[in-house]
């Protein structure tokens, strides 16, 4: 399989950087990305070709940059993508789907997509030793594909993350660094430990590859869609990263001719209100979104003040007439239960916060309710149990007796039970 990846691209000036540990412009600071040829492409590939390798990320390597095989994570991605009838109903609207990687393997996030394609060009480029500063999925997905690939692992998380997401971290042997501090100074630290220790951190030098891992969440989309692209996406945003290269993925099967109409879909950011960086600035026409100083809000993942693509996530969701919305605490509280009632899938705050504002986005009528709807659901709510610890009751406990239970059921017999068939 030859690398069709040839460098890396400035966002801003367009000038293009060898393959390599960087993720910015020396001229101009902008952000790089990674640039294919995709005319080569375009003759190497088939959806035939496609659908007959395995259900996972993989099978679009040609539009991910490796140069061998990956290494990290292999069986990662091909999560379902689920109709969702009983929460189109309760929302009022036609045709809906969840993109469903609360059970992505390994580590039932979105993360393992960013990080298998990370960690395989850590290995490439020759780093034994990575890292990464997390909001706690990133960290979750390092520790875990980092032990499996034999790689040392420096994990550095905010000191107030949820415990499940700090476990859920060191007990892949990693080295979990608690920084008394927020996210974007936890990021910080971690630029200077890279520079200074020479390590692979997946979000800071290894960030252009990171971010590619985002796409093949939007290339299954569109293939199980029947290589077609929704109306409408309702993505959270962190970073802001995955929502950009969502719509990078759409534009990419377009150009490489797996899918023949261009990509018209909407982009929908979602964020929560105590830390809406990205969506306040599309809200009040900012280009360039305000830093939130100290973020305030249940939906850990989701909580990065100063967003490395927030400028780019903003302007997306304004050049493809989407538009960015926020939720309260207690809306994500009710939205997390909501999704759980209706289709049996229990996201953590950040789905919360994407099926929320989808509602209230409904409501606002800038989703039309007879148009087709993608809700990205990107985290497994067993890592954010707290969040709900007061929002459901514990259930009342029983003497082990029928009695007991008559004593307390609404329900009665039903006919099957009371005329059992004998045989
Ligand atoms: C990191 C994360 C996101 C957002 O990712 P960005 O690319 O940084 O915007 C969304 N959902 C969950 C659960 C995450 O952990
Ligand atoms: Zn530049």
């Amino acid at each position: 399989m030859p690398d069709f990846s040839i460098g890396l691209r400035c966002k801003v000036c367009g000038k293009l950087y060898p393959k390599s540990p960087i993720n910015f412009c020396t001229d101009d600071f902008g952000p790089l990305e990674v640039d294919y040829d995709y005319s080569a492409i375009t003759q190497n590939i088939t959806r035939d070709k496609i659908e007959k390798r395995p259900r996972n990320m993989w099978r679009y390597r040609e539009l991910l940059p490796l140069e061998g095989e990956p290494t990290v994570g292999p069986q990662v991605g091909g999560t379902p993508l689920v109709k969702a009838d009983r929460l189109a109903d309760a929302l009022g609207v036609e045709r809906l789907w969840i993109k469903n990687d609360a059970v992505n393997f390994p580590t039932l996030s979105f993360k393992d997509r960013v990080v298998s394609v990370a960690l395989s060009k850590a290995r490439e480029f020759g780093f034994r030793t990575v890292g990464c500063a997390s909001t706690g999925n990133l960290a979750n997905s390092v520790a875990a594909n980092g032990a499996a690939a034999g790689l040392e692992t420096y994990i550095f998380v905010p000191s107030d993350l949820e415990r499940s997401k700090i476990l859920g971290t060191s007990v892949f042997g990693a080295n979990v660094i608690a920084v008394s501090g927020t996210y974007d100074e936890v990021n910080r630290l971690c630029t200077q430990v890279a520079f200074k220790y020479g390590w692979g951190f997946v979000n800071i030098n290894l960030r252009p590859f990171y971010a590619e891992g985002s796409k093949s969440f939007g290339f299954e989309i569109a293939e199980d869609l029947g290589w077609r692209f929704p109306q409408h996406i309702v993505c959270p945003m962190a970073g802001g990263a995955l929502i950009g290269k969502i719509h990078k993925a759409f534009e990419e099967l377009h150009k490489v001719g797996l899918v023949k109409n261009a990509p018209t879909t909407k982009m929908f950011g979602a964020q929560a209100s105590g830390c809406n960086p990205i969506t306040d600035a599309v809200k009040t026409g900012r280009e360039r979104h305000k830093p939130v100083r100290k973020p305030n809000t249940i939906c850990k993942s989701l909580a990065i003040g100063d967003p490395a693509d927030g400028f780019f996530a903003a302007k997306l969701m304004r050049d493809t007439g989407g538009y960015g919305e926020d939720v309260s605490d207690p809306e994500i509280i009710e939205a997390i239960q909501l999704l759980a009632r209706t289709e049996g899938i229990f996201a953590e705050t950040a789905g919360g916060v994407t099926v929320a504002v989808a509602k209230k986005l409904i409501e606002q009528g800038r989703i039309p309710r007879n148009e087709e709807i993608v809700l990205c659901i990107t985290g497994n709510g067993l890592k954010t149990l707290d969040a709900l610890q007061d929002a459901i009751e514990f259930p009342v406990v029983i003497k082990p007796s029928l009695e007991a239970f008559d004593a307390i059921t609404g329900a009665s017999p039903s006919p099957v039970a009371r005329e059992p068939a004998l045989v």
